[in-house]
């Protein structure tokens, strides 16, 4: 079979290493890596007293490395870490940055790669590909399997009260990636299902991306939803099985390199406001609006659905329509096995808060666009009363 492509450009970061327990020998990957060796490390205090960078630590000062540790970052952060972290990163004159942690640390140290080296005011940098000049070395380690931080190149900011901004630029794609599972094998049950659904979603989403769905990305989207599809309920239910939490990893980052290049829909604009009104977590959103937007959006993703139950469950014989079905059916048994909480109200969304959260959903229409049927506010509203 002959086919023909539609003109795409894919882009992702340089270089991927994958290696369980790789974060204990840092220092021997960043000095084969580069030659700067003052290391500026962005994470959370959390996982900094949790003491999850002491070999990784340990490692870089016997390796030369200086080593600064910046770990005020907080989920959905402001301006104003990101501001605290360059000057951090000036008083050390860091040359290199490495950020550990979750989409939060990612984020954040994208940003501060940039501004350690520019003196370009950050409210010239919002938006899409506004970011003038070149950045110092970037090294993002992700300790959770899911936001696909790590291979992504945006930051979302909170500017004010409930409101976000985001900078969007090819500086922002790290030139190394280490994927070391073993930095995940703490993370509790209920967070690894809802970061690994978030992948999931991720890796559907981009498949049925209307815009700029591409044959990479959905290579990519394919074998990420084969590996957490796989191993979601075992990574939940058994946190130190090496296989899925390595498998969850690798999808999480195919899933975040298929959504960088084909971007996210409805599920992601539907838990935004959910996350801005009730500071839930992002995964965790994102699982709850994923089973009614999956049925929704049946109406003309069906055939998309299908192709990707083949991936998932097995070729199969039965009519596009039976299988699209049996896709959906079979994501949403996933959910409920891996223990995520299913509903709004489990959560304590208020009833009584739909019809504005249906109202600042159609505030998304950079993601709105991007989905296979067009989602009015009554849709909005019909789906966060069916996820309610
Ligand atoms: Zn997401």
């Amino acid at each position: 079979m002959t086919e023909e492509f539609k003109p795409f450009t894919f882009n992702t970061p340089g270089s991927m290493h994958l290696e369980w327990g790789g974060a204990s020998r840092l220092g021997e990957l960043l000095g084969e890596w580069f030659e700067q060796r003052k290391l500026l490390i962005v994470t959370d205090k959390f996982l900094h007293e949790q003491g999850l960078l002491n070999e990784a630590k340990a490692s870089l000062a016997a390796c030369g490395f200086d080593v600064a540790v910046f770990d005020d970052v907080v989920a959905d952060p402001p301006e104003a870490v990101l501001l605290a972290c360059v000057e951090q990163g000036k008083a050390v004159d860091a040359d290199i940055v490495l950020g550990l942690g979750g989409g939060s640390s990612m984020d954040i140290a994208k940003l501060v790669a940039v501004m350690l080296k520019s003196e370009q005011p950050l409210a010239d940098m919002y938006g899409i590909g506004n970011i003038k000049g070149s950045r110092t070395p970037l090294v993002q380690v992700p300790t959770t399997a899911g936001t696909g931080s790590e291979v992504t190149n945006i930051t979302i900011l909170t500017t004010g009260e409930t409101t976000k901004m985001g900078v969007v630029a090819q500086q922002l794609y790290a030139d190394r990636v280490l994927l070391d599972a073993q930095l995940t094998v703490g993370l509790p049950a209920a967070a690894t299902a809802a970061t690994g659904i978030d992948a999931m979603v991720h890796a559907i989403e981009a498949y049925t991306s209307v815009h700029r769905k591409n044959p990479l990305s959905d290579a990519l989207a394919r074998e990420a939803l084969r590996l957490l599809c796989g191993n979601l309920v075992t990574a939940c239910q058994d946190g130190s099985n090496r296989a899925a939490r390595e498998a969850m990893l690798l999808g999480s980052n195919l899933a975040g390199q298929a959504f960088s290049n084909s971007p996210v829909a409805a599920v992601h604009a539907l838990a935004y406001p959910l996350g801005g009104h009730y500071h839930l977590p992002h995964g965790l959103t994102n699982a709850l609006m994923l089973g009614p937007v999956l049925r929704f959006n049946m109406a003309a993703a069906a055939p998309l659905y299908a192709e990707l139950a083949d991936v998932v469950l097995g070729p199969d014989k039965a009519d596009v329509q039976a299988r699209s079905e049996r896709f959906v059916e079979y994501m949403q048994e996933l959910m409920n096995r891996s223990g995520a909480p299913q509903r709004l109200r489990d959560v304590n969304v208020s009833e009584d808060s739909l019809p504005t959260l249906a109202k600042d959903a159609m505030l998304q229409s950079r993601l709105l666009m991007n989905n296979p049927v067009a989602v009015t506010e009554a849709d909005a509203l019909a789906l966060y009363r069916e996820a309610y």
